[in-house]
């Protein structure tokens, strides 16, 4: 899109287009002469605050009549304007966006975002349901057997935590109380696709992620493995959302220590500190049935 003199109003944001832009600019018409980004010696905050002021000023004709290199180093100047003050500019690429603009964007963007979330979410209801009432289930059961606490029970406690002390049953019935809590009033409004965005390395080998101070909402963030694994059983669904659940600050606020069947048995002999306070334990520990 071009730029158009007329559209521009006061207060309206300009971005120098990138270095592709058309060489075949006239830039004999003498408007260059009134870019100035600071003075030499200038820090690099200064003169990221002078391109912010140059890019309020600056006319459309004069953006169209920047040298290249001098809208090279505009563009340099204007990146780290953003990163000062990142409200000035709207950060967008090489056109020039009015603020009305601007905001229907935004609209728009969000309203798009809702709408995938939305199919997104009622392609996955019915194993998301289906994924909490096993969770229930396997909790309920755990429940029973740390208050019945026979030897049996004892000895499946001490297979994932090393321990059958009374402050580490108490710890773990506190958990499981706690999750049975959040499982009865998690919906699947709290649930997000967390295929894609800010931590895009979990894309392949990630079921779910938490932010576990998210003690607000308490969203599950669903990545590919999680929708390729059984409904119930080790690494299922119902065990993934007990794993991630764990790690909720107001959960169990555990870590992930170790990572396995095999690990975690393992972790139990040589630390029960950590056992206990480590997700894929718990969530081991509540798959184990009778
Ligand atoms: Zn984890």
């Amino acid at each position: 899109m071009a730029l158009d003199p007329d559209c521009l109003s006061q207060g309206d944001k300009v971005i120098i287009p990138n270095p592709g832009f058309s060489r075949n600019n006239n830039i004999k018409n003498g408007v260059l002469k009134c870019v100035q980004s600071g003075t030499p010696g200038d820090t690099i905050e200064q003169k990221a605050e002078a391109a912010v002021i140059i890019i309020e000023n600056l006319s459309p004709e004069g953006i169209r009549n920047l040298s290249t290199n001098r809208r090279k180093r505009l563009r340099d100047e204007i990146a780290a304007a953003q990163k000062i003050n990142n409200k000035k500019i709207s950060a967008t690429a090489g056109r020039y966006i009015p603020q009305e603009e601007m905001r229907k964007m935004h609209r728009a963007k969000l309203s798009y975002e809702k709408t995938l979330l939305k199919i997104w979410r009622a392609k996955r209801e019915p194993d998301i349901k289906n994924a909490l009432d096993e969770q229930k289930k396997t909790l309920e059961a755990k429940k029973q057997e740390l208050q019945r606490w026979d030897d049996t029970d004892k000895a499946t406690f001490r297979k994932w935590f090393g321990t059958d002390g009374e402050p580490a049953r108490k710890q773990i019935e506190e958990m499981v109380d706690k999750m049975l809590n959040l499982n009865k009033n998690t919906t699947i409004d709290n649930f997000v696709d967390g295929r894609d965005g800010f931590l895009s390395h979990h894309v392949s080998t990630t079921y779910a992620f938490v932010q576990p101070n998210d003690t607000f909402f308490h969203n599950v963030h669903l990545c590919h493995l999680f929708d390729k694994a059984p409904a119930t059983g080790t690494d299922s669904k119902a065990e993934t959302l007990t794993h991630e659940m764990s790690h909720f600050s107001d959960i169990g606020d555990t870590d992930d220590h170790a990572y396995g069947v095999r690990s975690c048995k393992r972790l139990a002999k040589k630390k029960p500190s950590d056992a206990l306070n480590n997700a894929d334990s718990f969530a081991y520990y509540c798959s184990d049935s009778r």
